[in-house]
């Protein structure tokens, strides 16, 4: 893919200007958007790759964003915010965000969630021209219509809740899943047991999917947030 467009969303001009000199040092193509009709306006018109997105804007909540282009596209979104609350973060990432930044950030942190997003990218736009029922990441890969997921083309012994797990993590490859979001997805509900029943879930998946459970490639944790699946090589 030709280098991305990164459309910057953000008020204060110096903090701008810092992910701006940014992008263009590593080569990204950029947009930017002072506040956040502009930024609607500019998603849908540009079309941009991925959107950095502050929360405190002076004409909108950042949260009102998310949701306004979630209704109409899938466009990776990544917040960079100064609240640094667990409950703010989860907000925007419930709302439809990809991934959340907190300010003061450093840049190599903001190009590391850069490239896991643009591998995210990457691999949406290898499924759309691949046979859709079959997932393959690293040594990982799960065969949708057959139920089967494999790892290193060994056949995982995963119970049904382990296997609806990886699978929700596998189709949203690179985006962080609160815990609501998977509880909801995976129970139809979520209440304080299921969120422990997730950690407890979620430590017998790694035990078959991870060479070392202790430091996991494919599954990250967000401490108090959620988690993700990442795209190994
Ligand atoms: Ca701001």
């Amino acid at each position: 893919m030709n280098s991305p467009v990164v459309l910057v969303t953000e008020d204060d001009a110096p903090v701008r200007n810092l992910i701006v000199t940014t992008l263009k040092t590593h080569e990204y193509r950029y947009l930017t958007a002072n506040n956040g009709a502009e930024a609607v306006m500019m998603a849908s018109s540009h079309n941009p790759d991925v959107l950095f997105l502050d929360l405190g804007l002076p004409d909108m909540d950042g949260i009102d964003v998310i949701r306004q282009i979630r209704s109409w596209s899938n466009m990776p979104i990544i917040v960079i915010s100064a609240r640094s609350d667990d409950a703010d973060k989860i907000e925007a990432l419930d709302a439809g965000a990809d991934d959340y930044l907190t300010k003061p950030f450093s840049v190599e942190e903001l190009l590391a969630r850069l490239r896991v997003t643009i591998r995210r990218l990457a691999l949406i736009s290898a499924d759309k021209g691949a046979d859709r029922s079959v997932y393959a990441n690293g040594k990982l890969t799960i065969d949708f219509s057959a139920g089967v997921a494999c790892l290193d083309g060994e056949e995982l012994k995963l119970t049904s809740m382990e296997y609806k797990l990886l699978c929700l993590l596998a189709r949203n490859t690179g985006k962080v899943l609160t815990h609501t979001y998977i509880t909801q997805s995976i129970w139809g509900r979520s209440w304080d047991n299921d969120v422990a029943s997730l950690r407890v879930f979620m430590t017998t998946l790694r035990k078959k999917i991870e060479p070392r459970p202790d430091s996991p490639k494919y599954i990250q944790t967000h401490i108090g947030i959620g988690y993700r699946m990442l795209k190994v090589d």
